[in-house]
């Protein structure tokens, strides 16, 4: 835990929409989609760059979470989007991953 991190602190006492081992999911406080959700993983890596840190296991979890998450809010189809780095769009850099389904605004970021 990075205790200036937002999302650290997010994932020990925020809101969660769904929480898996090892990850949540909340609600973006800026939808830019009729659904517009953030999956987390519990441990502080920055960026999707650091990806090699969670063992395979943990990525093939992450992203069936990612998945599960979705399908648990009825959507069939959506966007799942990673933001990387400033130049990316990324703002909070705790790695997220973005669900949106239902109409949509732009991307995020
Ligand atoms: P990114 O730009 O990819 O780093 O995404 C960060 C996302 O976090 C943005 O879509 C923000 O709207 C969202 N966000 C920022 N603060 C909060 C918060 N307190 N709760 C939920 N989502 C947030
Ligand atoms: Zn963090």
């Amino acid at each position: 835990m990075s205790s200036d991190c937002l999302f650290c602190q997010l994932v020990s006492e925020g809101d969660h929409v769904r929480k898996g081992e090892g990850f949540v999911a909340i609600n973006d406080i800026n939808p830019q989609a009729e659904t517009h959700l953030l999956v987390l993983p519990e441990r502080h890596v920055p960026t999707f760059r650091e990806i090699s840190e969670f063992s395979d296991d943990e990525a093939k979890r992450m992203l069936e979470f990612v998945a599960e998450t979705a399908r648990e809010q009825g959507l069939e189809d959506y966007r799942v989007v990673v933001n990387v780095g400033e130049g990316g769009g990324q703002t909070v850099f705790h790695l997220h991953w973005h669900v949106l389904g239902g109409r949509m605004g732009g991307l995020p970021g």
